[in-house]
């Protein structure tokens, strides 16, 4: 019998790929996923490499867009595509527990900016969204994963 397949945020599991080289282990997630078969996830680090700038989600005319926070650079269609990378190579995934409050991986938790940088509302991140609505009701970040919250769509 195969072993059940769960997708996480790379930062999640140790890996140091957060925007400043550094990680956020969680323990409880990992041991709580220790029957699962673990894929790493992270579309930030192959499309900016690590350390790297800061990303904010923002509502510009309508649409959701990732953009660096100095140099200003649009990556929303690159971590798109690593996401829809991970989706393809493993569509069969039973779960997937994301990190909180990331431009890309923020479950419900992610401020997205008017281009004045003000906090419009809370939503989801580029990935996330992507994820919630590939695999509705089997995501999670590292907080509803223990409370047993679904996901859902809140990029509209
Ligand atoms: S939150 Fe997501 S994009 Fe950010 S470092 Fe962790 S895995 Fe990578």
């Amino acid at each position: 019998m195969r072993k059940k397949k769960a997708i996480v945020s790379a930062c999640l599991l140790g890996e140091t790929v957060r925007y400043d080289g550094t990680t956020k282990i969680n323990n409880e997630v990992i041991e709580a996923l220790k029957e699962y078969e673990i894929i790493p996830f992270c579309p930030e680090d192959p499309v900016m490499g690590t350390p790297r700038e800061r990303i904010s989600v923002i509502k510009i005319d309508g649409h959701y867009k990732v953009m660096t926070d100095n140099s200003k650079i649009e990556v929303t269609t690159a971590l798109k595509l690593q996401t829809q990378k991970m989706m393809d190579a493993h569509p069969d995934a039973d779960i997937v527990v994301l990190k909180s409050k990331s431009p890309s991986c923020g479950l419900g938790t992610t401020p997205i900016l008017t281009p004045s940088r003000d906090v419009l509302k809370i939503g989801n991140g580029v990935a996330a969204e992507l994820f919630s609505q590939k695999f509705p009701g089997k995501v999670y970040d590292e907080n509803s994963f223990f409370k047993g919250v679904d996901s859902k769509s809140s990029l509209e």
